[in-house]
C-alpha cells in the first residue's frame, strides 16, 4: 500500500483536480514525523473540529501500539454490550436506526425488501434490537434481504449469521475482510456470535440495489484492510439527501503504520468522493462518533421539523474526514517515533 502522503500530494498537482484522488484541502508538504509535525497534524484536527465535532477529535488521543489483553478486552466488551439501548428511530423517512448502546446497525427501507447496514455483537442483540427494533417501527424483518457488514470486527458481524439463516438475506462484505475472518480473525471472543460464512464479496465501488435504491460501497482501508463505507441517498420531507457511512473508526490494531498511512489516504479519498457528490449526512456504526442518539432524540420531540439534524452539511462532512486524517497522521507520527 504505497499512500505516502509525499505521493498523494504529488498525485494532487499532477490531477490537477481536487476530487480526482480525494485531495481534501491545501496540499501541504509531508514532514518527517517529529514531535511538531505530531502537534500540527493534531492542530489541524482542532481546528477542523471546530466546536461540534469533539468526539471525532477524540481520535487524536494517543493510541495504544499494542492491543488490549484477551481478558481486559472482553471485560470492556461486556460493559459496552451490557448498557441499555436507546430506542430504535426513524433518521429520514426511509432510513431507521436499530443498534445497542455502543454499536449501531441501520436499516434502509425499500419497497421490495430492507437493507441492513451492520448486525450488532450477537444473536440476542440482533433478536431484540434489529428485530425487535424493527417490528416496533412497523417493519416487517422478514424483509431483511442485505446485510451489509461493514468489516470484519464481531460488534458488526456477531448478529449476522442468525439473521442471514432467519431470514435468507445475503451477507455482503469487502472480499479482503472476508478473507480476513476466514484466516486471521483479527479480534476474537466467545461474547460474539460466530463469524459469517463468505457469501456476497464486493470490490471498491461496488453497488447493492434493491427496490430503487442503491448503495454504492467503497472500500476504505483503515480501521481493517477492507472497510467499506456505504454512500447511499436519504430522503426528507420532499428533499434528497446524500449520505456516507463510516464503517470503521478507531485506531485499535497497534502500531501499524502502513494501515494508518491507508486510513488517511481513504479519508482524503472519501472527502472528494463527499465533494462531488454532494454527501450532507454522516454516519457512523458506533452512536458515540455520529451523535446519532441524540438526534434521534431531537427527531422524536419534534417530528415534523423541518431541519433533520443528521443533515449537517458537505462542509462539515468534509471537516469530519479532515479530523479522521490528520488524527490518523499524527498517530502515524507517534509510532514512528517510538523504537
Ligand atoms: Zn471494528
Amino acid at each position: 500500500m504505497n499512500s505516502h502522503p509525499q505521493r498523494l500530494v504529488g498525485l494532487c498537482m499532477l490531477a490537477g483536480v481536487a476530487g480526482l484522488w480525494g485531495c481534501a484541502g491545501p496540499a501541504r508538504q509531508a514532514a518527517a514525523p517529529s514531535e511538531a509535525s505530531i502537534a500540527a497534524h493534531v492542530q489541524a484536527a482542532t481546528q477542523a473540529a471546530g466546536t461540534d465535532l469533539g468526539e471525532v477529535l477524540t481520535l487524536c488521543k494517543p493510541a495504544p501500539a499494542t492491543r488490549a489483553a484477551q481478558e481486559d478486552m472482553d471485560k470492556g466488551l461486556r460493559a459496552l454490550i451490557n448498557k441499555p439501548a436507546p430506542p430504535p428511530g426513524r433518521a429520514f423517512d426511509h432510513l431507521y436506526f436499530v443498534g445497542g448502546d455502543w454499536s449501531s446497525a441501520w436499516a434502509i427501507d425499500t419497497p421490495e425488501g430492507i437493507i441492513l447496514i451492520d448486525a450488532l455483537n450477537t444473536q440476542m442483540e440482533a433478536a431484540a434490537l434489529i428485530e425487535g427494533g424493527l417490528r416496533k417501527q412497523g417493519l416487517e424483518p422478514a424483509r431483511i434481504r442485505y446485510i451489509i457488514v461493514s468489516h470484519g470486527h464481531g460488534d458488526h458481524y456477531g448478529g449476522a449469521p442468525y439473521l442471514a439463516q432467519k431470514y435468507g438475506a445475503r451477507v455482503v462484505m469487502s472480499d479482503l475482510d472476508w478473507t480476513m475472518m476466514e484466516t486471521r480473525l483479527e479480534f476474537a471472543t466467545p461474547i460474539w456470535g460466530a463469524p459469517p460464512k463468505r457469501d456476497i464479496s464486493v470490490k471498491d465501488g461496488d453497488r447493492v440495489t434493491l427496490g430503487g435504491t442503491t448503495v454504492t460501497l467503497y472500500v476504505i482501508p483503515g480501521h481493517t484492510w477492507g472497510t467499506l463505507a456505504p454512500v447511499f441517498d436519504v430522503d426528507w420531507q420532499g428533499k434528497k439527501h446524500r449520505a456516507l457511512l463510516w464503517g470503521g473508526t478507531g485506531f485499535n490494531f497497534g502500531k501499524d503504520i502502513p494501515r494508518l498511512e491507508a486510513y488517511s489516504a481513504s479519508a482524503q479519498r472519501m472527502a472528494g468522493i463527499a465533494r462531488s457528490q454532494g454527501v450532507d449526512v454522516m454516519l457512523s456504526n458506533h452512536s458515540r462518533m455520529d451523535g446519532s442518539q441524540a438526534k434521534l432524540a431531537k427527531l422524536r420531540k419534534d417530528a415534523g421539523a423541518p431541519a433533520n439534524p443528521f443533515v449537517i452539511g458537505q462542509p462539515t462532512v468534509e471537516r469530519t474526514l479532515t479530523v479522521m486524517n490528520e488524527c490518523a497522521l499524527a498517530q502515524r507520527d507517534r509510532f514512528a517515533l517510538m523504537p
